[in-house]
């Protein structure tokens, strides 16, 4: 199979080089130097951009940015000529955007180098194609349908007291188990979702399963906190206060067991709007999680004026803070801002022991992560708890 490689740098001879060299080992190369027509033509997804930071017009990072906007999953390596520190930060950036960084060389690399990081990344890049087919059998029509078929179901992953070591709660994710092709996972079709206006009915399928669930538990007696994630256009829809508080009553679930997660960037988006359904939501008792804290853009005025009541500290720092100082220092801030703001602080993505000890010196108030337990089915979550007691 013929992989495809991008490279976006200004400089045309540096580019042509790198041609040169990748299409000598069988790839099908497209190289660009302007960033904006870049983004404006038709990207393969999956695949590799060999990407230069420092542009003209727009530089790495903003192309990095735009890339996660417009949800094009690619491959990168990193080039530049500045110290190894600006790599590094941008490394960091497009990992805190879920992007997978194959290297990051500095300039002037050797062609050897080059050729070498090219013949290393072909099987994986193979197993993200394969990946990316899956991706594309997802239609929205397929969704519209699913969504109303109740093909979409949740797991639940716990959520930890650091200081009691108690279930605080879970955290819900949809999944869609789909006839034809198994579990499929959120991030094959919350992008489609949001572009093709099915985010609404599907965030409404799954609140509306949330919150039978927690009645569910109720009845059985497990009293625990639920989060929802939810999207930016969910968000700006005036009506989710009262449609939410509407649910809750029929089911007699008390509003400060729910938990809504809005991205940080979701927030910034429409900030009057989403003001107002954040305000009112909280008027109503509900509780507010900003997600994937860290990775947006949000100033410290808007964090003030929002009435977030939990702050959740995106996984890519908590993986990273024992290895990486500058992830450390992050975890630290937002746990310092986290607290003078007087909300409660989660870290996810908690894999190891020694990290959650950290944590539990740093003040951090709940763990969530694969340490404590995987998302999984409501059946199997009462199994886990009976048999953590
Ligand atoms: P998220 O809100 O940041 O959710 C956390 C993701 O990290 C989940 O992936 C979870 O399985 C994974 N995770 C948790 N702990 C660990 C860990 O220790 N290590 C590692 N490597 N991963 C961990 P999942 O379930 O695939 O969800 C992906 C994303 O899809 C979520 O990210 C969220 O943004 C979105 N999503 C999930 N459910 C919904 C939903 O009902 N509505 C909306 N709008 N988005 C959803
Ligand atoms: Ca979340
Ligand atoms: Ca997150």
């Amino acid at each position: 199979m013929t992989l495809k490689l991008y490279i976006l740098d200004d400089d045309e001879q540096y580019a042509a080089l790198l041609t040169e060299v990748a299409s000598n080992i069988g790839w099908d190369v497209t190289a660009e130097k302007n960033p904006v027509s870049f983004l404006q033509s038709n990207i393969l997804p999956a695949s590799v951009l060999v990407l230069d930071l420092n542009m003209p017009e727009m530089d790495g990072i903003e192309v990095i940015r735009a890339l996660a906007e417009k949800k094009i999953n690619l491959l990168l390596i990193l080039v530049s000529g500045f110290d190894a520190r600006v790599l590094h930060s941008a490394q960091q950036l497009a990992e805190a955007h879920h992007f997978k960084v194959l290297a990051s060389l500095t300039k002037p690399m050797s062609i050897k180098e080059f050729a070498k990081t090219l013949n290393s990344i072909k099987p994986q890049s193979e197993q993200i194609q394969k990946l990316s087919l899956t991706e594309n059998m997802a239609s929205a029509a397929g969704l519209e349908q699913a969504i109303h078929q109740h093909q979409l179901v949740l797991h639940y992953q716990p959520q930890i007291n650091m200081k009691k070591e108690d279930l605080h709660g879970v955290e819900a994710l949809v999944r869609w188990q789909s006839p034809e092709h198994g579990l499929i996972y959120p991030n094959q079709f919350i992008g489609l979702a949001e572009e093709s206006g099915l985010i609404e009915p599907l965030t409404e399928e799954v609140i509306r399963l949330a919150v039978e669930q927690s009645r569910h538990w109720q009845a059985d007696g497990i009293n625990i906190n639920i989060s929802i994630n939810v999207s930016a256009e969910n968000i700006t829809s005036l009506s989710l206060p009262e449609q939410l508080k509407e649910l809750t009553d029929k089911h007699e679930i008390e509003p400060n067991k729910i938990t809504l997660e809005i991205t940080e960037n979701a927030v910034m988006g429409d900030l009057t709007s989403s003001l107002d359904v954040l305000n009112r939501l909280r008027m109503k008792g509900f509780a507010l999680s900003i997600d994937d804290f860290g990775t947006g853009y949000s100033s410290l005025s808007h964090l003030y004026k929002m009435p977030f009541t939990e702050l959740k500290i995106d996984q890519s720092f908590i993986m990273q803070m024992l290895e990486d100082s500058e992830a450390m220092v992050i975890v630290k801030i937002c746990i310092m801002l986290g607290q003078m703001l007087g909300m409660k602080l989660v870290a996810e993505g908690v894999e190891t022991r020694d990290v959650w000890k950290e944590l539990q010196t740093l003040g951090c108030d709940i763990a969530q992560g694969y340490l404590i337990a995987k998302p999984m089915p409501a059946d199997t979550l009462i199994q886990w708890i009976n048999k953590r007691e």
